[in-house]
């Protein structure tokens, strides 16, 4: 299928254009075919599907992406990775590349333009020194996508899947799971890339659910919540409220919430579900109209 997803295709088009890895821009290209193969798989892409690519490096996942979609938007950021890109990809007609940052650029008019009506399907190996700002944006923005298909550090992807309770349980799963259901494709070693990262790897799928599972009236005043009690971690739910600048609750008001839905008052953020996160939210909203 791609000519690229190799060590040794991979290192003769860097030499080529005399490429130098940024490691700034979090550049890991993925040598190994099997891992593509499984990327692939998972977003279950076909010829009706548009696809948005974030970081597309040499072109080597993009590749494959062109061969089983009807059209690919790929946006880099790396203005020296244009002219290998171009290379790479000269064979297929149904790819744009777009030289920018994902994060400045206008994503919902990007999908609307390119995507001809249809939601995206979005998958990248994620660059790891934003992967977090990056999934923020597309769930905040309320991107029309159908589903989400991503490479992340191995502890990013723990903590997106993570339940109340355990240690890596915090704003992160709470964010990502009040809008989608998060599903491990694979783990993904160092040595399939080139340089190979310090930390394990894991591809992650993310399913936007079509409505929110939980009623909430003020999103905004649920992830301030969220925030504030992960924030500092080690007091109680209660404290952590109280003590957010930002947040205009007392103790007593925060009290009153976990009284009324039957929640102990000494709970910490760790402990609440988001149904419950949800609840508290809610409660908090009709006290402030008052
Ligand atoms: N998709 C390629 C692969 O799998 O081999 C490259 C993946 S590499 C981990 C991440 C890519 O994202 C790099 O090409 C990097 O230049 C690009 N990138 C980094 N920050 C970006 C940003 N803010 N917007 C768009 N692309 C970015």
């Amino acid at each position: 299928m791609g000519t690229l997803g190799s060590p040794k295709n991979t290192i003769d088009i860097l030499k080529k254009h005399g490429f130098a890895i940024q490691k700034k821009f979090g550049q890991n290209f993925l040598v190994d075919s099997h891992v593509i193969e499984k990327i692939i798989r998972a977003a279950g892409i076909t010829r009706e599907d548009f696809v948005l690519e974030i970081g597309p490096g040499i072109g080597t996942l993009t590749q494959y992406l062109c061969e089983k979609a009807g059209k690919v938007l790929a946006v880099e950021i790396d203005k020296k990775l244009i002219p290998i890109l171009d290379e790479t990809l000269s064979g297929y007609d149904n790819v744009t590349i777009i030289n920018d940052d994902i994060l400045k650029a206008d994503m919902a008019s990007l999908v609307k333009e390119y995507g001809n009506n249809r939601p995206a399907k979005i998958v990248a190996n994620l660059p790891y020194y934003i992967t977090t700002p990056i999934i923020m944006e597309i769930f905040e923005r309320h991107i029309p996508l159908s589903d989400i298909t991503i490479m992340v550090q191995k502890e990013v992807a723990d903590r997106i899947q993570a339940k109340p309770g355990s240690g890596d349980y915090g704003a992160l799963s709470l964010a990502v799971q009040y809008y989608a259901r998060p599903e491990l494709v694979a783990n993904v070693p160092p040595n399939c890339f080139i340089p190979r990262p310090k930390v394990g790897s894991a591809v992650i799928k993310l399913v936007p659910y079509g409505k929110p599972v939980y009623h909430v009236e003020d999103e905004g005043l649920l992830f301030m919540l969220v925030r504030a009690s992960f924030n500092q971690r080690r007091k109680t739910f209660v404290n952590g409220i109280a003590n957010f600048e930002g947040l205009k609750y007392g103790k007593d008001d925060v009290a009153r919430a976990l009284d009324a839905l039957g929640i102990d008052r000494d709970v910490r953020g760790e402990a609440l579900s988001l149904e419950q996160f949800a609840a508290i939210a809610n409660y908090l909203s009709k006290l402030r109209i008052q």
